[in-house]
């Protein structure tokens, strides 16, 4: 998960167009407040603007055809879910809650995301087990209707939704940075998040949170080990650490690594070149060293691209790059 700004540009214009004279916001407040025998169940309303071309394109824009929760390239296979942050319909877990409906078209509520973060399925999660190998348990993740808060829910247009004390993070509101990191691992090819300590040094394995389907256990279990609450939650609700994305992720790690190795030899060839020619002054030795320095800059560049906003996962690369240079800084 990466931090995106939404940008100062008015929401897309699909969100606000009248149908019969009306906006949808009008007409859903007309719905809820329609006043109903206690033995007739409100019909659910049929919400539709916020899948208006205008917003997913608008979506794919700021977000580079990326997945908001989990930075993987959906623009290629499949068409956009577009997310309600906050569920439009219904909240998991309250049977009485009537869904965020006055959010149902409001942009500030929309993100992209892929299937597997925004649909409930049974995907493979690491758990760390007491000799600190991390092993595999399958577990139900998925967004869908969740909307876990620490505070008092707002059930109301006229209630304050930023006092609730969302647990689950919001790239365009929050910066994942405070929240997750990720754990390289000794071969720095893991690839696995996880919720980061709220003080103090960096833990010696992934702390990672309790794999339980059960919201509030995990938010007890990240408070109780003092690691992020919100980032703890996070990575549970949306499958963070599911099993294909860390896979993924591992991918793009080693594909740095080799990167990394390939610019380090040429380094090196490039500065015992640089000895003989201060030994021996040759052109075709300087020419060969100019050619080397910039093959090295090439690689660079093309290290970081991999970290730009428009790189599938380039929060896992930006911490590679991090760890890089930190090496490369140390090094007598
Ligand atoms: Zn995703």
């Amino acid at each position: 998960m990466r931090k995106v700004s939404r940008g100062s540009k008015p929401p897309p214009a699909g969100l606000s167009v009248r149908t019969r004279g009306s906006t949808e916001l009008e007409r859903v407040r007309a719905h809820m407040a329609q006043v109903l025998p206690a033995s007739v169940n409100r019909k659910a309303f049929p919400f539709a603007v916020y899948k208006a071309d205008s917003v997913k394109k608008r979506l794919e824009e700021l977000f580079h055809g990326k997945c908001a929760y989990c930075e993987s390239l959906y623009a290629s296979q499949a068409p956009v879910d577009v997310e309600h942050y906050r569920p439009k319909g219904r909240v998991e877990g309250d049977a009485l809650h009537p869904g965020y409906w006055w959010l149902a078209a409001d942009w500030a509520n929309l993100l992209p995301s892929c299937l597997d973060c925004n649909r409930r399925r049974k995907q493979s999660v690491p758990v760390v087990s007491t000799g600190l190998t991390v092993m595999q348990q399958a577990m139900q993740t998925g967004k869908q209707d969740a909307f876990p808060v620490a505070g008092m829910r707002a059930g109301r247009e006229t209630d304050d939704v930023l006092a609730e004390g969302a647990l689950l993070l919001d790239p365009t509101r929050d910066d994942p940075e405070d929240h997750l990191a990720f754990w390289l691992g000794d071969d720095r090819a893991s690839g696995v998040v996880y919720p980061l300590p709220k003080l103090g040094a960096p833990p010696v394995a992934p702390d990672l949170p309790l794999a339980d389907a059960d919201k509030v256990a995990v938010a007890v279990d990240a408070e109780a080990r003092a690691v992020s609450v919100r980032g703890a939650v996070s990575i549970q609700v949306y499958g963070l650490n599911r099993l294909r994305l860390v896979q993924e992720r591992a991918r793009l790690l080693t594909h740095l690594r080799f990167l990394e190795g390939v610019f380090l030899e040429v380094g090196e060839v490039s500065r015992n070149i640089a000895s003989l020619n201060a030994a021996a002054p040759q052109p075709q030795l300087a020419d060969a060293t100019d050619r080397l320095d910039r093959l090295q800059v090439r690689i660079l560049d093309q290290m970081q691209s991999l970290a730009e906003p428009d790189a599938p996962h380039s929060s896992v690369a930006r911490a590679y790059l991090r760890d890089f240079r930190d090496r490369v800084a140390s090094q007598p």
